[in-house]
């Protein structure tokens, strides 16, 4: 692996979660896997003589949910293509073979050569495909922030035993780990794409990456998508700390949101709708949990305010755990 240097410092970069950005003319530059592309070029008025920055694309590869025997699924998970003009950097490397398979297939037909691979998260769905690209694409950096590959580091045998439980030999394990950056930036022929750690999403530590120059935001699972959220991992406090994670990325002002989690036919540009579905999601659980009884009452509530999202075998899981989480706080 890459040596880097100041492996043990997490940075940080509050100041600039709190910067809003105002909205841009111009076509947002995203396609999905199976759309055409569009381009945008980034705004040039400097007075230096430099050449501009390469307009960059994003491509986006949505896995199909995996089933998972007993009518469970697990849910479509994202990957996103940072297109310069002869260099690109992926967040997020799958976990079952056929997916790592087709995003190095979109990486292979895109024609760049592919620099970086950003992971935004520790869970095995965002990270295990990365020994099979590596071996894809050698040479290829794998990074994330120091708190996440602590957090890899501290979780990864637990990851191997959940995945393994249930997708058997469907999903990749990878051995090597993604190497900390040393800065707060992932640099893209004449771009710097931001990193930023945002804290608590259905995991913490979480970090999402900012392309400024397409008003883009590659937000791992900080937000869903029209897809049950995660909630059985954590509790009140820190559902709440995950809305203001939602908040900070809103106040990048960004134009495209590409969730980690998304329902098949949903698009990537309609931020709004994605920040707002994420938090008031949050807020519709909690104050289910509050004051169900069983795991089914929270289900039926929340399929009656969410009917069209996708994989309710997440929802199930998080309303077992929140009624337990809950009568393990009731004395005796
Ligand atoms: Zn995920």
């Amino acid at each position: 692996m890459l040596g880097r240097r100041r492996p043990h410092h997490a940075f940080r970069e509050h100041s600039r979660l709190r910067r809003a950005r105002s909205g841009r003319a111009g076509q947002p530059a995203v396609r999905d896997s199976q759309a055409g592309a569009g381009r945008r070029a980034r705004g040039a008025c400097g007075s230096r003589s430099v050449s501009a920055p390469a307009p960059l694309e994003l491509q986006v590869y949505l896995s199909p949910a995996h089933p998972l025997g007993g009518g469970r699924t697990f849910s479509p998970v994202t990957s996103t293509l940072i297109l310069g003009r002869e260099e690109a950097v992926l967040v997020d490397a799958q976990f079952v073979h056929e997916d790592i398979e087709a995003v190095a297939a979109m990486i292979d037909g895109s024609g760049r050569r592919l620099t970086t691979i950003f992971i935004t998260h520790g869970h095995a769905d965002h990270y295990f495909g990365i020994d099979r690209l590596v071996a894809r694409f050698p040479g290829v950096a794998v990074v994330a922030t120091p708190g996440v590959v602590e957090y890899i580091e501290a979780n990864h045998a637990r990851e191997v035993k959940t995945l393994a439980a249930m997708m058997g030999d469907r999903a990749a394990v990878p051995t090597s780990r993604p190497t900390p950056l040393d800065e707060p930036t992932i640099r893209l022929e004449g771009e710097e794409l931001r990193v930023i750690e945002v804290g608590q999403a259905d995991i913490a530590p979480s970090t999402v990456l900012h392309v400024p120059s397409l008003d883009a935001v590659i937000t791992g699972d900080v937000t869903y998508n029209g897809i049950h959220q995660m909630l059985g991992l954590t509790g009140p406090e820190q559902w709440r700390k995950w809305i203001e994670s939602v908040d900070a990325v809103e106040a990048l002002g960004p134009r495209i949101v590409v969730a980690g989690h998304k329902r098949p036919g949903l698009g990537d540009d309609e931020p709004a709708r994605i920040l707002d579905e994420t938090r008031s999601y949050i807020r519709d659980f909690a104050a289910a949990a509050a004051c169900a009884t069983s795991p089914s009452e929270i289900v039926e509530a929340m399929i009656a305010s969410y009917p069209e999202h996708g994989n309710v075998t997440t929802l199930h899981f998080s309303a077992q755990a929140a009624i337990k989480a809950r009568l393990a706080q009731v004395p005796g």
